[in-house]
């Protein structure tokens, strides 16, 4: 048994004790010891268990101290006077003590109620009202009795306004939603009765005859507050804040609240002459304020529905899933959160407009609801980004349900009679040694981002995501560091040769980085990072105007043996920008190149999509500019493609010629390619030829052009009596 316990007991029935004894010195003698064992526990107890909101519990204690002081002052006064005089010396200690335990008190609620949030207006109603009818009904008649003394005055008013105030001050801990732990609770009903006490003590003349069972409901404070110490749960600090909600409870406290307004009035006036005006206002004034309170709750309700669910879909939002999240997380179980992205949907919205997109994304959210069941929850977090919580499931269990989750949203949607293929990627986490929701969608959102890069469908957290996450925000500073210093990047060449002779006919400009630190990185690892944050524009403009200055001087100075053209990379966010071929068109004007003797190589991913990318490679051709496809037989091929969108030249990926002296199927398509090159009038390009034999073989089969490492590596200057820009 604990030793709060003990004290509690022994304490309660002491004090009940009080006005049993026969005489006043022995009930006097028990009041006094239980004040003093009282400030003796309060001292152990704060050494015993040191809590966390010392500083209030210091002033708690030190009001104690003053009031018990108040008891040695009443007993000295009692011994020294023969009769009973009112107010005494006492009273004013008493008084002094209310406002310590009331800033103790104070201090101990503050920190968990926010300014001005809704728990402190609902706080200030009650306090309002409450206050109004302190005021007319126990207040106002004593404090404006102008036939009392002064000081009994203050004293008689003194008495029950310091007891509300100190109820007022931990009211907010009692109307707090959340667990309440014991320490406070006593602290509460301490407060309660020293209240009640105080009230009767001097306002109610019929209680004059229990003046002894006044005093065992402050000794009962006393016990209450001392023991709040000794309990362990003192050291708990106030539990978390619990997110605001607005219960049918409070609701009706708070209407109980403001309808004591008009019920002083009809109490205070039904009385006097016009009681009947007085009825209709005090009435009248009464229903308003429920009408009010109706429409409010009204309006709650609906913007409770809408802070938690989102307009368009009514599904969850992303606050509303993180609630749930947290729950979840704290249910103890093993929560699995997925990210479903869609990947294209923002070209749906540039292709059909708005209102079909927000069409289309009703009708997701309808097969999203379809393909979940409780106690799966999804919710749209944002613009094209939904999110599945499966609160308990292994690794394994969940996988296959968010899988299936997305393989339902890849079934053709029709919406305003089109039908839509939708490309979803998922990343997913567990959990796993995670606290907090935003974590746990932190990491979902980053095995998201991994899927993404690689193009794949599905991916799960892994710690080392993190660590490629932070390599590629610092490259990606570094690159933006690079391209302000504009010192560290430089471009090479490398041949394109006309076969069988080998002749180079012109060139691919290929950029390089000087990393200060890391030294030389490839392209391959920086192009698809500038990709990402958008820094390919700035980086790939550079690159464009670099190009086109080199092949302008190249032509300058070898006449006749400069390349015909120069082959620039350019990668889809660049083709999406609106105004690319204008910014194409100024360099080759600012340079003095003719648009024949450029050529830029796209990917086929970059114009599957069609859109603005199509449309800026037509005004590249109007300029002259031809179009090469670049890997060509890697991506999103469709021989379809070749038909809709202005090409020139395929560039016949590596792969496709790497095995192509062995017999085999790499040689089919090598010639197959070829085929349909030739067929539809279209040259080819022949990419990463490494030997002679190669080269050969190629020319068997009807390539003209070829690039490789047999031919030429890309070098800063592959013609040596030229000069190269830096
Ligand atoms: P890509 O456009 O397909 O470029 C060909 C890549 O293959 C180049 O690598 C080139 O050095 C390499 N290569 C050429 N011949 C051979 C060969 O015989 N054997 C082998 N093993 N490799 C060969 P690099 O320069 O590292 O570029 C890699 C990729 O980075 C490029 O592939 C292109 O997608 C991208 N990239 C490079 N420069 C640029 C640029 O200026 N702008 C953009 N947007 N992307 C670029
Ligand atoms: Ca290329
Ligand atoms: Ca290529």
């Amino acid at each position: 048994m604990g030793l709060w316990l003990i004290w509690l007991v022994l304490g309660t029935c002491a004090a009940f004790t009080y006005p049993l004894l026969p005489s006043w010195g022995f009930a006097i003698l028990i009041g006094g010891i239980i004040g003093l064992i009282s400030c003796v526990v309060m001292v152990l107890g704060l050494r015993r268990h040191r809590p966390a909101d010392m500083s209030a519990w210091l002033l708690i204690a030190s009001g104690l101290f003053l009031w018990v002081g108040g008891d040695v002052v009443f007993i000295a006064e009692g011994l020294l006077r023969e009769t009973q005089v009112y107010p005494t010396y006492a009273d004013f200690v008493y008084l002094t003590a209310m406002p310590v335990l009331a800033l103790g008190l104070f201090r101990m609620s503050r920190d968990r109620w926010p300014r001005l949030s809704a728990r402190f207006t609902d706080w200030a109603i009650i306090a309002v009202s409450l206050a109004i009818v302190y005021w007319v009904f126990v207040i106002g008649p004593v404090a404006t009795d102008a036939s009392l003394p002064l000081s009994t005055r203050l004293v008689t008013t003194g008495y029950p306004t310091t007891g509300v105030v100190l109820f007022a001050v931990v009211l907010p801990m009692v109307v707090r939603p959340g667990r309440q732990t014991v320490s406070r609770w006593l602290l509460i009903v301490g407060s309660v009765f020293t209240l009640i006490c105080n009230v009767l003590y001097t306002l109610v003349p019929a209680a004059a005859a229990y003046t002894m069972w006044v005093g065992v409901g402050y000794l009962l404070a006393y016990v209450c507050w001392s023991t709040a110490v000794l309990h362990p749960s003192v050291r708990m600090p106030a539990a978390e804040p619990v997110a605001e909600t607005f219960s049918r409870g409070r609701l009706l406290m708070l209407s109980v609240s403001m309808l004591l307004v008009p019920g002083v009035l009809l109490i205070r006036r039904t009385h006097s002459v016009d009681h009947l005006s007085w009825l209709v206002i005090g009435l009248g004034s009464a229903i308003l304020f429920v009408l009010i309170l109706l429409r409010l709750s009204g309006f709650v309700s609906a913007a409770q529905s809408l802070a938690l669910h989102d307009d368009l879909t009514s599904l969850p939002n992303r606050r509303n899933f993180e609630q749930r999240v947290t729950a979840a997380l704290g249910a103890g179980g093993s929560p699995q959160v997925a990210i479903l992205n869609l990947a294209d949907f923002k070209n749906i919205n540039d292709r059909l407009g708005r209102a079909a997109a927000d069409r289309a994304l009703v009708a997701i959210a309808d097969r999203l609801r379809e393909a979940t069941a409780e106690p799966m929850l999804v919710a749209r977090i944002g613009g094209d980004e939904f999110a599945l919580l499966i609160p308990d499931a292994s690794a394994a269990e969940s996988e296959v349900l968010a899988r299936q989750v997305a393989d339902a949203l890849r079934r053709p949607i029709d919406t305003a009679g089109l039908e839509l293929l939708l490309n979803v990627r998922v990343g997913i986490s567990d959990g796993d040694g995670v606290s907090d929701a935003g974590e746990l969608l932190r990491r979902a959102d980053t095995a998201l981002d991994a899927a993404k890069r690689h193009g794949s469908r599905f991916r799960r957290y892994v710690v080392e995501l993190d660590e490629i996450a932070a390599r590629d925000a610092q490259m990606g500073a570094d690159l933006r560091r690079a391209l302000d210093a504009n010192e560290q990047f430089f471009l090479v060449y490398q041949p394109i040769v006309s076969l069988p002779d080998g002749r180079t006919v012109a060139v691919e400009a290929l950029v390089r980085w000087e990393h200060p630190v890391r030294g030389l990185v490839g392209p391959v690892e920086f192009i698809p990072i500038a990709e990402r944050n958008g820094l390919i524009v700035e980086l790939g403009a550079w690159i464009m105007r670099t190009s086109c200055r080199q092949a302008q001087i190249w032509r300058d100075e070898l006449g006749a043996d400069a390349p015909q053209y120069v082959s620039v990379n350019v990668s889809a966010h660049q083709l999406a920008q609106p105004d690319f071929a204008e910014f194409v068109s100024s360099v080759l004007k600012s340079t003095g190149l003719p648009g024949e003797h450029l050529l830029v190589e796209v990917t086929e991913t970059a114009i599957f999509s069609g859109g603005i990318a199509v449309r800026t490679l037509e005004k590249l051709r109007a300029l002259g500019v031809r179009i090469a496809l670049d890997d060509f037989g890697t991506g999103h091929s469709s021989l379809g493609l070749l038909q809709n969108v202005p090409v020139d030249v395929l560039k016949v990926d590596k792969s496709f010629v790497d095995n192509i002296t062995m017999a085999g199927r790499h040689a089919v398509i090598a010639e197959a390619l070829i085929k349909v090159a030739d067929g539809l009038g279209l040259g080819a390009v022949a990419e990463g030829v490494e030997t002679a034999e190669q080269a050969a073989e190629l020319h068997r089969l009807g390539y003209r052009l070829a690039q490789g490492y047999h031919f030429g590596k890309p070098v800063v200057s592959p013609f040596r009596e030229a000069a190269g820009v830096g």
